[in-house]
């Protein structure tokens, strides 16, 4: 539905979108073909004018696509002409289409997932969606908003894993106790809560911040649509990040869903195993974590470039203050630490990625073949967004009277950002060890101890107090 919102003309809103919108039709979002995937622009499947002007003939091969059993509107993106790659609404009971069998998938079995062949299919030249060879504003506009839905439906599968989590472990007996009672079942529910808190901090963050800015696009006077789709564009960097962290995140509460289980978790009879399997697609379809690693990178790059923000000024700044004496006072305020210590992590990114691009500038570093750099890079974005996400949310509950679990929330925050700097610190030194050498990195890494100063605390404890919470509650209640 949304690229016809976004791009479709008033007829093709009109014809198409009141019957997608109440059931009556479904559809399908045709872009992947066997020999592109990330690589989606170097489609095959090809669109022709006819001589009368009034068709395109569509031909070419589809894979693994989502409804593809029985959708009844197909939105295709091919080559017009060979070249010029464009979206086209083509619908599924056209003469000349063909299905492959249902894929025999590793999870998400519920869906159908299958190849879709056109052979001459005769396509009215009105349903060109948008404009021709326009077609990668559409298939990557669509994909923002699919990333960002991706996180909300990881924050609801880990919610759901990390409840039966701990339920099983309050209902299994092992040594006479509950195995909710060790240390060990205990790290994992205490990990798998924080993990869940922090996703949902930003998964609601964003949604704010795409509502907050189409609200305000609508009141300077542009259409809905448009207003959506600016929106999601301002915040592309952000709905990439909720799409990594939310598939990551999932991944380690599933994970441990199956452990805690333990055999139980191996059989197809409970649960975790289904989970298992279901989620490991997050992390490869709506661009894979890689493919949005270093689409975050690049457009922050971009946008530095461009001089839509300034990296290279306060990346300066922080390399100054290197040199300067380390002031180390208390931080003032309940969230003295964690405010000093999120500043200090921008610095360091500052740093890190401010160096990179100095030395792409001067012609030592070449990026683009440098992908396990913007890896380093992009991680050090999603850490950071994440960590800020749950602060915010944390100072939000306080200011608002809501910190209804101080002991629980605080315990979240000390073990969120231990574990945090720990990561900081080492994907700062990986990076900067791949590129830098000799006093430069010695001056570097010095910046990375500086920047990673957030105090040591007893995380065993803080993740008993929080597991102790969760098995009382018998469900995760946060
Ligand atoms: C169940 C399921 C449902 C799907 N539904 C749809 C759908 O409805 N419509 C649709 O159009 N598609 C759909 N897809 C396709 C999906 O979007 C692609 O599988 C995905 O984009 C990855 O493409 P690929 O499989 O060709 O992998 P490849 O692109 O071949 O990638 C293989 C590996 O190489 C890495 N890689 C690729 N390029 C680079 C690079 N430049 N730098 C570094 N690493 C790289 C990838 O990250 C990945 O790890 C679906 C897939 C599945 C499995």
């Amino acid at each position: 539905m949304l690229p016809i919102l976004y791009f479709g003309t008033e007829d093709q809103k009109q014809h198409f979108l009141p019957k997608l919108c109440s059931g009556e039709w479904k559809a399908s979002y045709c872009l992947t073909e066997p020999s592109s995937g990330s690589d989606a622009l170097s489609a095959k499947t090809r669109a022709d004018l006819t001589e009368d002007g009034k068709h395109y003939l569509l031909s070419g091969q589809k894979m693994w696509i989502t409804n593809a059993g029985f959708a009844d509107l197909m939105i295709v993106f091919a080559q017009v002409g060979g070249t010029q790659f464009t979206g086209l609404l083509v619908e599924a009971k056209s003469p000349g289409i063909t299905l492959g069998a249902e894929e025999k998938k590793m999870g998400i079995k519920g869906s159908s997932t299958r190849q879709v062949f056109f052979d001459k299919v005769a396509v009215p030249v009105d349903n060109v969606l948008g404009e021709i060879g326009k077609g990668h504003l559409i298939a990557f506009n669509a994909l923002n908003i699919g990333r960002f839905k991706l996180g909300n439906m990881a924050m609801g599968g880990a919610k759901k894993a990390a409840s039966i989590s701990i339920q099983y472990a309050n209902e299994r007996i092992q040594f006479k106790q509950p195995i909710s009672s060790f240390g060990a079942i205990q790290f994992k529910l205490a990990q798998q809560a924080i993990e869940v808190f922090t996703l949902e901090s930003a998964v609601y963050r964003v949604s704010n911040l795409l509502l907050q800015q189409k609200e305000q696009l609508i009141e300077q006077g542009e259409s809905l649509e448009h207003a959506l789709l600016k929106a999601a564009e301002e915040y592309a960097i952000e709905c990439a990040a909720i799409k990594v962290a939310g598939s990551e995140y999932l991944d380690y509460v599933v994970d441990e869903a199956v452990q805690i289980h333990g055999g139980y978790g191996f059989s197809e009879e409970y649960t975790p195993a289904m989970a298992y399997r279901d989620q490991r697609i997050n992390r490869i379809y709506e661009g894979t974590n890689e493919i949005n690693r270093m689409l975050m990178i690049n457009m922050l790059l971009k946008r530095a470039t461009t001089g839509a923000i300034d990296m290279v000024g306060p990346a300066w700044e922080v390399q100054k203050e290197l040199t300067k004496m380390p002031g180390m006072q208390k931080p003032e305020g309940k969230f003295g630490y964690e405010d000093k210590s999120l500043a200090d992590y921008k610095k360091l990114a500052l740093m890190v990625l401010g160096a990179a691009v100095k030395m792409q500038m001067d012609g030592q570093l070449n990026l683009k073949e440098e992908q396990e750099i913007l890896m380093n890079g992009a991680d050090l974005l999603v850490d950071i967004y994440m960590a800020e996400s749950l602060l915010l949310r944390l100072k939000k509950l306080e200011s608002t009277g809501k910190y209804r679990l101080p002991e629980v929330y605080d315990a979240i925050l000390s073990v969120s950002f231990h574990d945090l700097n720990a990561r900081m610190a080492k994907t700062a030194t990986d990076a900067l060890c791949s590129f830098a050498s000799g006093d430069l990195l010695k001056t570097f890494l010095l910046g990375v101890k500086r920047f990673t100063a957030y105090p040591p605390t007893n995380i065993k404890e803080k993740r008993r107090i929080i597991a102790a919470h969760l098995i009382e509650e018998n469900e995760y209640t946060l």
